[in-house]
């Protein structure tokens, strides 16, 4: 099913088709200072509603990553990478989905920190 996510202001919003079975909880430095839960999609199942100008991007160490978040509340409800097979990927933060209970998701414990 398609779901609806946005950061807190709703400068951002987006479409995300799927349902997401598993969140990848990592523990490098950004997302353990974040607390994002993280679901992996093809770039082709996400839809931005917003223009891509409300997006700030933060990128660091290797800048593979763009971190997007909103500017004006903070809320990080993305990434964007190309992932080890050449494909556009979207990382969601789950926490973000209006209609998704980030706790009833299975989490998936990444040791981001020693990679
Ligand atoms: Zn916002």
């Amino acid at each position: 099913m398609t779901h609806t996510g946005s950061c807190h202001c709703g400068n951002i919003k987006f479409e995300v088709e799927g349902d997401p079975t598993t969140a990848l909880a990592c523990n490098c430095s950004i997302c353990s200072r974040k607390g994002t839960l993280l679901w992996f999609v093809p770039s082709a199942q996400f839809n931005l509603l917003t223009p891509r100008e409300n997006i700030t991007t933060y990128m660091f160490n290797k800048h593979i990553i763009k971190h997007q978040f909103c500017g004006v509340c903070g809320v990080q409800p993305f990434g964007e990478a190309i992932d080890p097979k050449g494909n556009p990927t979207v990382a969601v933060n789950i926490r973000c989905l209006e209609d998704i209970d980030p706790l009833a998701v299975p989490v998936h414990h990444y040791d981001g920190k020693s990679k």
